[in-house]
């Protein structure tokens, strides 16, 4: 590697960051991070139609969300600033004009309706209009009238684009770095527009003067992009700069069927496919993995192996080690398929990673929202042993509730398949047991163990014990729930189930 590593994540402001702009910016800060070098982040918004507020600071929330902000950006050592395109206009004419003085680009006066009606004549015939080589000195261009000419055309205040004169009849043989060796026929692309007289680059020419102003090293960016490598291939050489390296990152699929995962795919099967909570022009909220209990980390992880893994079984990475052993050599071409239950699997493994003491206190707050709280004097350390007690069968911290409902409130009804093992003699021997529970000072799982279960088993008493302090036969070891809900709310419970039942 000759040059510095620089590389960059480059959005457009335009709605919600989708979890594959994630994945990119992912990677373009693993490749970074293991090469000591730069990621930074250019906000490319030249296409004012497209812009959608609050879409920017979305993309700094999520991104810092992730724990992968970039290390120059707008506002932040602006080493290379502006980072927005938009500040940046300014630059972009000398260059649009250096490429016509080249002979690399010319200004097409062609209006919007003539284009249509070019396009509609194609396809009457059943062809596509494709403005290039062979038709571009047909159309209303600076290659067919003078010098003169044109420039009262520009004065006059015509409407005018700049558009690259593709070279013609040629093989281009490029590289990228995961797809290798590709070749492109020139004859086959597009004259594409570069520049429009509203003072305004489109983003091939804005991306490529940027990249090379701010001295990008790696183009690391989605599969998406590679049909415009070769124009951009062009340009650099138009420039006669050196172009960095390119790697097309493989597509993100549907969980099932063919394509690229979309956000139809997530709300039809109810995952999220953006990083935060999104609210719509509508009204309606697109969901985001944070707000549904996704802690950062796991995101991260089931991001970094959408395309890539490190050649071993291992599926759990931390960010350091991702850093450490991430390498786009080792990033496939064949598109990556999206797994909502792999990435819940992912959560459960991050949950289980947690302090007991920060999951209880995620845990309060849900309790709190439900006015839990002060229902059953919880203590925080009780609060910290049902959490360790049950986090093993959570996905989220919101599963907690449901795994722990008895804990905080006594049952009110009784589960009626489990009542069949309510007999006879049940209250009486529910009776004599609360006599026993009474004796026990030393009120805690493995007294209690000691003490009552041999009589629990020789009276075949276990299930209808459970039954009394949960309402059905779920829930925790009896001996641990009966030292979390101690002696007073135990015998509480069994009384009232002797009651009711
Ligand atoms: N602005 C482009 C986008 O929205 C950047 C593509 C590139 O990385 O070149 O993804």
């Amino acid at each position: 590697m000759s040059r510095p590593v620089r590389v960059r994540f480059a959005p457009s402001p335009t709605g919600p960051l989708h979890i594959g702009g994630v994945r990119t910016a992912l990677f373009n800060y693993l490749f970074a991070k293991k090469h000591n070098g730069v990621f930074y982040l250019r906000i490319e918004d030249t296409d004012q139609n497209r812009f959608v507020s609050g879409a920017e600071e979305y993309i700094f929330e999520a991104l810092e969300w992730l724990g992968i902000s970039p290390s120059e950006t707008v506002g932040n050592n602006e080493k290379f600033g502006p980072y927005r395109q938009s500040e940046r206009k300014h630059l972009y004419k000398q260059y649009a004009d250096e490429l016509i003085e080249k002979g690399w680009a010319y200004y097409a006066f062609d209006t919007a309706e003539s284009l249509e009606n070019h396009r509609k004549q194609h396809e009457a015939q059943g062809k596509t209009f494709i403005y290039n080589w062979h038709n571009r000195e047909k159309l209303d261009t600076s290659l067919v009238i003078s010098t003169a000419e044109t420039q009262k055309r520009i004065a006059s205040g015509e409407n005018y684009v700049i558009r690259f004169k593709t070279p013609v009849n040629e093989t281009l043989h490029l590289h990228d770095v995961i797809r290798g060796d590709i070749k492109f026929e020139t004859n086959l692309l597009d004259d594409k527009v570069l520049y429009k007289s509203d003072g305004m680059p489109t983003y091939h020419l804005a991306n490529i003067v940027d990249d090379h102003l701010m001295e990008t090293s790696h183009v690391i960016r989605g599969e998406e992009w590679l049909p415009s490598l070769p124009l951009h291939h062009l340009l650099y050489k138009a420039f006669g700069w050196n172009a960095p390296e390119f790697a097309h990152l493989p597509l993100i699929l549907k969980p099932i069927g063919n394509g690229k995962l979309s956000k139809r795919d997530g709300d039809k099967m109810g995952f999220p496919v953006f990083p935060l909570n999104w609210k719509n022009e509508d009204g309606t909220i697109s969901s985001g993995y944070r707000e549904s209990g996704y802690f950062p980390e796991a995101v991260v992880n089931f991001l970094a192996l959408l395309g890539w893994n490190d050649g071993t079984d291992q599926e759990l990475f931390s960010l350091e080690e991702l850093v450490e052993k991430f390498d786009l050599n080792r990033v496939h071409k064949a598109g990556a398929k999206f797994d909502p239950e792999k990435n819940k699997w992912f959560n459960h493994q991050y949950l289980q990673k947690q302090s007991d003491e920060s999951l209880a206190e995620n845990f309060k707050q849900i309790l709190s929202e439900k006015n839990i709280s002060t229902a059953l004097s919880v203590t925080d350390e009780k609060l910290i042993k049902i959490v360790s007690l049950i986090k093993e069968r959570a996905n989220f911290v919101s599963d907690f509730w449901d795994l722990a409902d008895y804990f905080f409130e006594a049952p009110t009804t009784y589960d009626e398949k489990a009542v069949k093992n309510w007999k006879e003699e049940t209250p009486n021997l529910m009776k004599a047991l609360i006599v026993e529970l009474e004796k026990i000072s030393d009120f805690n799982a493995s007294a209690l163990e000691e003490k009552i279960k041999p009589w629990l088993l020789e009276n075949k008493v276990m299930p209808v014990l459970r039954l009394c302090l949960v309402g059905a036969l779920k829930g925790i070891d009896l001996f641990q729930l009966m030292e979390i809900l101690g002696k007073e709310e135990t015998i509480k419970r069994i009384e009232k189930a002797v009651e009711s039942l």
